[in-house]
């Protein structure tokens, strides 16, 4: 998707400060950290939030699920960690690349 922000941030032609990738997903820290750790996960494929998977989608959320617990600890994470994913205007989604919120460190507020 050409308009789309973290398209361009897959396709190398906006930075961000990566800390993980492989063939699917791309792991880069958010550029308006809510925590110590903020790292946003996305597909490399674009798409637009949860509700538009299907089960095509099944080994790439599983993998990206099966992923989250591994990049905590590599952040240092060792007591716990809270995922977001915002989905839709009224979920407060405001980039349509599907992402996870990772985040983590001291003095998480209450959700
Ligand atoms: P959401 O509200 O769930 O759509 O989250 C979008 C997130 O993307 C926000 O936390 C923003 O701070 C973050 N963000 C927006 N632009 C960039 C960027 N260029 N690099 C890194 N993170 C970004
Ligand atoms: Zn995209």
């Amino acid at each position: 998707m050409s308009d789309c922000l973290f398209c361009k941030i897959i396709a190398g032609d906006i930075p961000a400060d990566i800390v993980y990738q492989d063939n699917e997903v791309l792991v880069f820290k958010d550029i308006n950290p809510k925590a110590d750790v903020h790292l946003l996960m996305i597909p490399k494929q674009h798409i637009n939030s949860l509700e538009q998977l299907n089960a095509s989608h099944h080994d790439l959320i599983s993998n990206m699920m099966l992923k989250l617990p591994i990049l905590a600890k590599n952040q240092g994470l060792n007591g716990g960690f809270r995922t977001i994913i915002n989905t839709g205007k009224d979920g407060g989604q405001e980039v349509f690349h599907l992402h996870m919120h990772l985040l983590g460190g001291k003095n998480l507020a209450g959700f």
